[in-house]
């Protein structure tokens, strides 16, 4: 289900992933675009049923979406990502990593879990220049920190909330409209627009990066420095060019 307006998007054939979704109308860093919804399955289930793709909920549950209904299950996959999976009251909101662009395609790391992914199966075709070439994610990453992310946003009574939920997962009473930047997510600059000048003479903090790239959407080029910082990665690497 998509949150945003629905002048604000389009969905659209693309070269060679199917359909994805792209923006009418820029959006601010940190909106909520949407909430995944659908069936509940176990990941049996999920291999019996014709949907390519679900959202892993837990050990034993995936959401499946309706492949017929037009949600946020239509993002696709990138390695270099403007959206990200924000774990929400049970639920698993999409959210926009930074500002993002009139006419830029959304997307967001499925963070395929590497016990399940075999890396051939998901193939990534993003085309970022530091493409990962599968959407599974690393077993690091997974283990040590998204799981440990997603039970300290989900809160201790997780397990209970999501029982309580049924087979079918509901929309939320009530939505963010925003929320704040997380560290734990990689954060690029668009490839698509042109950088920003930056005066400084000294790279600034790891916060105060990520602050700008988070609200002009775009990448930071230091002349004094001689360098562009293209993201900031979740563990606190620089991506420079
Ligand atoms: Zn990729």
């Amino acid at each position: 289900m998509f949150l945003i307006n629905s002048s604000s998007y389009k969905i659209k054939k693309t070269k060679n992933k199917g359909r994805g979704v792209f923006l009418t109308k820029d959006l601010e860093g940190g909106t909520v675009i949407g909430d995944y919804l659908g069936k509940i399955v176990s990941h049996e289930e999920e291999e019996d049923s014709n949907v390519f793709y679900g959202m892993t909920r837990n050990d034993d549950e995936m959401i499946l979406p309706d492949p017929d209904t037009a949600g946020v299950n239509y993002i696709n996959h990138s390695c270099a990502p403007n959206c990200a999976m924000y774990p929400y009251k049970g639920h698993m909101l999409i959210v926009a990593l930074r500002k993002i662009f009139t006419g830029e395609e959304l997307s967001y790391l499925y963070l395929v879990d590497p016990e399940e992914g075999l890396t051939f199966y998901y193939a990534c075709k993003c085309g970022a220049p530091w493409c990962r070439g599968s959407m599974v994610t690393s077993w690091e990453y997974s283990k040590k920190f998204w799981d440990t992310f997603i039970v300290k946003k989900q809160g201790k009574d997780y397990a209970k909330k999501l029982a309580s939920f049924g087979k079918e997962l509901p929309p939320l009473k009530a939505y963010p409209k925003k929320v704040k930047d997380e560290t734990i997510y990689d954060l690029f600059g668009s490839l698509k627009k042109s950088p920003i000048t930056v005066a400084d003479k000294k790279l600034p903090s790891k916060v105060i990066l990520r602050k700008k790239i988070r609200e002009t959407g775009r990448r930071l080029r230091f002349p004094k420095i001689g360098t562009t910082v293209i993201g900031v990665l979740y563990n606190g690497l620089l991506i420079t060019s």
